[in-house]
């Protein structure tokens, strides 16, 4: 093995991660041409939700509320209590969904998710209610919002079927089934006093909670995941949505609509996507081949799977890690936080990689070997988060967002974006070229428990 071999490799594996200013603006335009197909009508690949949330807060909502995230990597449960000026209190428990539950039965997937509040409630909630005034637990009824974030047809506020999972999930005889209906049943059979108000995509209640904690400032107007997954949600006006019947009392008087992209499946056709023989393979490991096409290339579930075919496939090539065994060849292993911290060394002698790889993979490096696992990590991360700028440039072009605003703000939720170095200003360059020097007026703030704050804003207003 020589120096130089490694790192050419190297460089030329980050090359086939490069996206072109032409591309960028090729993804955008293709994102405006999918959306609009899917606010005309039903079964596009691009679901584009009608959410069927018409406003957004302002900051002065009030009330103490629960709610519940299926998110993909953890569940989490809190209780929250909008103060009704921008701020709020939450309590929160997570837990990490076993591996089992994801590929089950309905039954023992919202089971789980039912016992996850009875402990909650039970630990957090039972006291503070019994020692309210005449109230014992069981008189006061909770309204819960729940965060689930997977593709449904949502036909009221509280209601909604599961079109399809995606990250991982696979629970079939879920498919097609009302999911607040299934939890609902569930927190029954407990004896549990929660009526689960609203069902809200972490999309939209991103949104909401970044709408109700920045107010009179700026509109909110797009609210972007970057977690396990991606999609975005956005304010949409109500006479753009062409597919939904307009005619029915909830919408009377109403001018916006909240649209739950579904941007995860952004062009599973694959015309402006780029592409290279790691994300193919990655593909066919997943349950879902040729679906989430724009997911697989953006979000935390893919990203450090991407990362661990190409070191395979250098290291069997005899070109890295001499060791003879390595974890290496384990499906999935390699988890998306490590690109965040190999990109976040800038010393010299890479001295954290050195460490990550040793402690994470147990293997020993060269200076060389880090160096080229940097290139790949830094091709990965970079087209990571310039296809996630090129599609919010392609919603901001939509909907005309810096016409008519003087300044545009997006709330976003979820690890990669919270947590990879530089995350931001590399999706800031694909706005530029999408949107060109209105990309000054776009403010990215990281919408704080969005979730949990959007759900209860949403379990407010249902
Ligand atoms: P969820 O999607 O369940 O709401 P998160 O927003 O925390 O949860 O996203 C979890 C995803 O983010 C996982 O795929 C994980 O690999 C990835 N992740 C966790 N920590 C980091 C990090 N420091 N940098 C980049 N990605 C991370
Ligand atoms: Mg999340």
């Amino acid at each position: 093995m020589t120096t130089s071999s490694l790192l050419e490799e190297a460089i030329a594996i980050s090359k086939q991660f490069d996206v072109s200013k032409d591309q960028l603006v090729a993804i955008s335009d293709e994102f405006i041409r999918l959306a609009d197909g899917g606010l005309k009508t039903d079964d596009m690949p691009m679901t584009m939700i009608p959410s069927y949330v018409t406003g957004v807060p302002n900051g002065t909502e009030k009330g103490t509320f629960l709610a519940v995230d299926l998110g993909g990597t953890n569940f989490r449960v809190c209780s929250i209590h909008l103060n009704g000026d921008g701020t709020f209190d939450l309590l929160q428990t997570k837990s990490v969904i076993p591996k089992n539950l994801m590929v089950g039965t309905a039954k023992e997937l919202f089971s789980f998710l039912a016992q996850k509040v009875d402990e909650f409630i039970k630990t957090h909630l039972e006291e503070k209610f019994n020692e309210e005034a005449g109230h014992s637990a069981n008189e006061h009824i909770y309204k819960l919002g729940f965060t689930f974030s997977f593709p449904v047809n949502q036909t009221a506020i509280n209601s909604g079927t599961l079109i399809r999972w995606t990250k991982g999930f696979d629970v079939v005889d879920a498919v097609g089934k009302d999911v607040c209906k299934l939890l609902q049943d569930e927190l029954d059979l407990l004896k549990l006093p929660v009526h689960v108000a609203a069902l809200v995509n972490d999309t939209v209640g991103t949104l909401m909670s970044r709408s109700y904690s920045t107010p009179g400032e700026s509109a909110t107007l797009l609210g972007v995941i970057l977690g396990t997954g991606t999609n975005g949600a956005y304010v949409e006006s109500l006479a753009a949505v062409d597919k939904l019947d307009k005619s029915i009392a909830s919408l009377a008087g109403k001018s916006v609509m909240v649209i739950n992209t579904e941007w995860g499946s952004f062009d599973n056709d694959m015309k402006v996507l780029p592409t290279t023989s790691w994300d193919n393979a990655v593909d066919l490991e997943t349950p879902n081949p040729g679906f989430q096409m724009f997911e697989k290339r953006v979000s935390g579930m893919f990203l450090g799977e991407i990362l661990r075919r190409i070191l395979l496939e250098l290291h069997e090539k005899g070109l890295l890690f001499s060791s003879s065994s390595t974890p290496l060849s384990t499906a999935w292993s390699l988890d998306t936080s490590i690109l965040s911290r190999v990109e976040a060394d800038s010393t010299p002698d890479l001295v954290a990689v050195k460490s990550i790889i040793e402690t994470d993979l147990g293997l020993p490096t060269t200076l060389v070997e880090r160096q080229a696992v940097k290139l790949i990590v830094e091709g990965i991360g970079k087209r990571s988060a310039l296809l996630a700028g090129a599609v919010i440039g392609g919603v901001l072009v939509q909907i005309k967002a810096c016409e008519s605003n003087p300044v545009v703000d997006i709330g976003v939720d979820g690890s990669v974006f919270e947590f990879y170095p530089g995350y931001e200003e590399l999706m800031r360059l694909a706005l530029k070229e999408v949107i060109g020097e209105n990309e000054k007026k776009i403010r990215i703030g990281i919408a704080k428990d969005g979730s949990g704050v959007g759900a209860a804003l949403c379990a407010l207003v249902a």
